[in-house]
């Protein structure tokens, strides 16, 4: 489902929810005040409040539609966290006008008419309500919607509330009226629970708080599992009404090219977003990948392995020996011929895209051109000088950290 048709979904639920209140607070009101029961016409008043609340979420919906544009650009879907505050308050409201209706039952005793139809109108009201809070519930779980779960656990009190009502104008009827009031009271504390928590929901999205571990978890584990992703660091998840927004920094090896790193990146938006539709947008930042596994190469002047000698200037090698070092030692090593040794011209260009294929990471040699030392270091590989003319005492050098690392080019190309 799109994230437009969510949105029209919840609205519409809102706004059947908020009709079915308003024909439920003017039945109420109406039968209460030609039977003159007072109890109904306070039940009346509690369902006004109710319209306000449910119409603040349909009102949130509203402008969630609303398109992003310059001035709010991540779009208005925090409408809907306000709604739910403003909810909030008329659920507090709610609580109050119960508190204080239950705490008269204790001291007045109405008198009424039409006892036989005042007695249907809270048994019906509360089958009606009973349906509004399925249906509120059902859509706002299904679209994430803070307010309309709101609403629905307000619409569950209607029901115990209408059924409170129900018992109260029958004690009524045969004069008792403390028991009302009793249970009242301890409904005004429910009521009160359910706004608090709903405030705190919503004021948690406003002040952008992680909305759920177990989404966040999910989306770390999806990401993890997507080929060539090493690692991933500061996932961060931010609540805007039904959606959430994230970002997250994965580690890719670093001489992937940038536009594989890109798809990468790419194929994880698409992948969180069709897995959890919650997400709107979730942003990647690449890193490198740092491992303890290093590959080095070394320009040398014959096949001789580990003992060949080495080459002064990089380009004229007619060898060229790559070792893998895991954690400092040298766990694998090869040569290869260097089939360029006798071109006269860009020998120093063509060496550096044959070594890029190998996917080195450090070279170490004596002499570099510019042309060679640019292109390498662009594509992240890194040139150390060496000291002496021995591939083990240049490793051992490497490890211990005693060669400098060259941050230009030693010689101009055309030598
Ligand atoms: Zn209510």
């Amino acid at each position: 489902m799109n994230k437009e048709r969510i949105l029209k979904k919840g609205a519409r639920a809102a706004k059947i929810a908020t009709i079915a209140t308003v024909f439920l607070a003017i039945t109420k009101g109406v039968i209460g005040f030609l039977s003159g029961s007072l109890l109904l016409v306070a039940d009346a008043i509690h369902s006004a409040v109710d319209i306000a609340a449910i119409f603040s979420s349909w009102f949130g919906l509203k402008i969630s539609q609303k398109k992003y544009n310059k001035k709010f650009p991540y779009g208005y879907y925090k409408a809907e966290n306000f709604a739910t505050i403003i909810a909030s308050f008329f659920i507090f409201y709610a609580a109050y006008e119960i508190f204080l209706e239950s705490y008269d039952k204790f001291f007045v005793i109405t008198d009424f008419k039409l006892p036989l139809l005042v007695l249907t109108v809270p048994l019906s009201s509360a089958v009606v309500s009973y349906a509004i809070a399925i249906y509120e519930d059902k859509v706002g779980k299904e679209i994430n919607s803070q307010s309309l779960v709101a609403n629905a656990q307000e619409s569950k009190v209607d029901v115990v509330s209408s059924l409170v009502i129900f018992g109260g104008i029958l004690l009524a009827y045969f004069k008792i009226g403390y028991i009302e009031g009793i249970v009242g009271m301890g409904l005004s504390f429910m009521i009160i629970k359910i706004g608090y928590q709903n405030a705190k929901i919503a004021i948690y999205s406003l002040m952008d708080a992680s909305p759920d571990k177990e989404l966040e978890e999910g989306i770390k584990e999806l990401i993890l599992g997507i080929d060539d992703v090493k690692d991933l660091s500061g996932l961060k998840l931010r609540q805007s009404g039904l959606f959430v927004f994230g970002e997250a920094t994965i580690k890719l090896l670093k001489n992937m090219n940038v536009a594989r790193a890109h798809d990468i990146s790419e194929i994880i938006e698409i992948k969180v977003k069709e897995s959890f539709s919650q997400i709107d947008a979730l942003s990647i930042h690449i890193e490198p990948y740092k491992t303890d596994s290093i590959k080095l190469l070394i320009p040398v002047k014959e096949d001789n392995g580990l003992d060949s000698g080495i080459v002064m200037h990089f380009g004229r090698a007619k060898y060229l020996l790559f070792i893998t070092l895991e954690d400092k030692k040298i766990s694998s090593f090869y040569v290869k011929e260097n089939i360029y040794f006798d071109k006269d011209i860009q020998v120093g260009l063509l060496v550096s895209r044959n070594v890029l294929g190998e996917k080195v990471d450090a070279i170490l040699t004596k002499e570099i051109g510019e042309i060679a030392f640019h292109l390498l270091r662009d594509s992240f590989v890194e040139i150390y000088l060496i000291k002496v003319a021995d591939v083990k005492q240049s490793i051992e050098d490497f490890n211990q950290g005693n060669l400098k690392k060259l941050e230009k080019s030693t010689h101009l190309s055309n030598k």
